[in-house]
């Protein structure tokens, strides 16, 4: 399969980028090749994105917006098991996965698509009379760089809202990552979307990345990826003063009471790690275990986490696919050979199931300390830190201590004690009694260092406007 640009509607290979090619993480074997975008293509994005949003976008009635997006809703529903498929080939999702996350894909499309007439400005009582309103309105050519774990969904729901406001969109796929991105583009040249509304630029983001996030006809930054490179944006776009949103890394808790419903908490706690092969910036990798009930729990745990399958994406049974690349697993074992033996217990996992993809058993690590490496940083991998805990008030003040503030999860039985909880986790995303962090309809971000504005919700919507107040005198 050879790839290339998608600039004002049309496919563009071969246009003298670097060429880049796409490795299958479950066969190690080359699948497509992908020609990445030149600065002078960036150029050209940019500037058909500004024409299209002043001659066509901005100007469209809100209710022909809506169609469009209705339309390419619709047309990621018709095409979803060959995007699916497409997925799991390109970064060894596994195949249900896959279908569910186009899916949501779709769903994300049809809340904006809704959002489009819903989007309000306010009428202000003033002191002196007259009359006062607000409005909401676009901000321009904004830019969106996304991460390679969850490519599809996360490129929806920045390109989606950002396309409702009346934005025009330049998207930077991740490099590993490009596959569906760029059908996206085919999807919206089909459902309708006008020439220049959605430019798509793959390549290196050390290259285009940072042209991007410099260029003075770009009025927003939306990013999601590492804090190192969420931190560089912010200084990068300083100068030409961009609105930016970072969505960035995480390492979450998850916080067992011994009131809990103990056998679902440990059903749950696998997953709420391991999803994603641990690829998941609110992947729960430190488990604190209220003390009463550490080793029923750590036994529960165990056993659900054994009978996970890690094997093959493309079956529709496999839970754990491999990591991304040959790098991240690597790096994800690099974390494993730094624990100390003598104190340190890898209860299970932390291995290679066969010779063929980059596939690594899910681990589960005992006898950490505050100042380990495996502790604190984000792993990016199957790997969970399990701890013990006797004190609430102790445990809150060590969760916070963390640098990040991502998401969570926290199980009991008992309300109060959840309100508290939820109070005191510094945190953009906690669940009590669950492990899901991402709801169309819900704003979803971080605190501290796992980021800055909210995607999701009509948080977004507000993210991808300016807000501009109008006075009329009464005179
Ligand atoms: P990454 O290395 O930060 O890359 C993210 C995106 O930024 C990619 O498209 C990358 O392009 C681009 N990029 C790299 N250098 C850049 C630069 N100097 N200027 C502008 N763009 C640049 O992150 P990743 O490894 O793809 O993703 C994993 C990270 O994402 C984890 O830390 C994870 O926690 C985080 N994440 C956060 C969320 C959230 O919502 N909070 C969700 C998912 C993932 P290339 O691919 O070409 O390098």
């Amino acid at each position: 399969m050879k790839l290339g640009l998608f600039i004002n509607n049309k496919s563009e290979e071969n246009r003298g980028g670097t060429p880049q090619l796409l490795v299958n993480p479950a066969t190690e074997e080359t699948f497509a090749e992908v020609s990445g975008a030149a600065i002078k293509d960036c150029e050209r994005a940019v500037n058909g994105a500004e024409t299209a949003y002043r001659q066509t976008w901005r100007n469209l009635a809100p209710g022909k917006r809506a169609e469009i997006l209705f339309a390419i809703a619709r047309e990621i529903r018709l095409r979803l098991e060959e995007l699916a498929q497409l997925e799991t080939q390109n970064i060894g999702k596994p195949i249900s996965d896959a279908r569910d996350e186009i899916g949501l894909g779709a769903r994300v499309f049809e809340y904006y698509a809704g959002a489009v007439g819903k989007f309000y400005g306010q009428t202000i009582p003033v002191a002196r009379g007259g009359f006062d309103f607000t409005l909401r309105e676009p901000l321009g050519v904004v830019a969106a760089i996304v991460p390679w774990n969850f490519p599809f969904p996360i490129t929806c729901w920045k390109v989606a809202p950002a396309l409702a406001a009346g934005n025009t969109v330049i998207l930077k796929p991740a490099s590993l990552s490009p596959v569906t991105a760029l059908k996206l583009g085919e999807i919206c040249a089909q459902a309708g979307l006008p020439e220049g509304v959605l430019q798509i630029v793959p390549g290196s983001g050390k290259s285009i990345g940072d042209f991007l996030v410099q260029h003075p006809l770009i009025r927003k930054i939306s990013f999601t990826g590492s804090t190192e490179i969420g931190v560089r944006i912010m200084e990068q776009g300083a100068k030409t003063l961009k609105r930016i949103s970072l969505e960035l890394g995480g390492k979450s808790p998850n916080i067992i009471f011994a009131d809990a419903d103990i056998q679902k908490a440990a059903a749950s706690a696998p997953m709420s790690v391991f999803a994603n092969t641990g690829q998941d910036c609110c992947a729960r990798s430190r488990v604190f275990v209220e003390e009463k009930v550490f080793d029923s729990f750590v036994e529960k745990f165990l056993e659900a986490t054994k009978k996970l399958v890690v094997a093959d994406p493309t079956d529709s049974k496999t839970e754990l696919g491999p990591l991304v690349s040959k790098g991240q697993r690597e790096a994800v074992e690099d974390f494993l050979k730094g624990l100390d033996s003598t104190r340190h217990k890898v209860l299970c996992g932390g291995d290679r199931p066969g010779s063929k993809g980059f596939f690594l058993n899910p681990a589960l690590v005992m006898g950490c300390e505050t100042g380990d490496r495996i502790w604190n940083e984000e792993v990016f991998g199957p790997v969970v830190c399990i701890r013990s805990f006797r004190d609430e008030k102790q445990l809150v003040e060590e969760i916070n201590a963390s640098s990040y503030g991502l998401s969570g999860s926290i199980w009991t039985s008992d309300l109060f004690r959840a309100l508290r909880m939820a109070r005191s986790v510094e945190s953009g995303v906690l669940s009590i009694n669950s492990h899901s962090s991402v709801h169309v309809e819900a704003p979803f971000g971080g605190y501290k260092m796992s980021g800055i504005g909210r995607d999701l919700g009509m948080t977004a919507m507000e993210g991808y406007t300016e807000l501009k107040n109008v006075y009329i005198s009464d005179l």
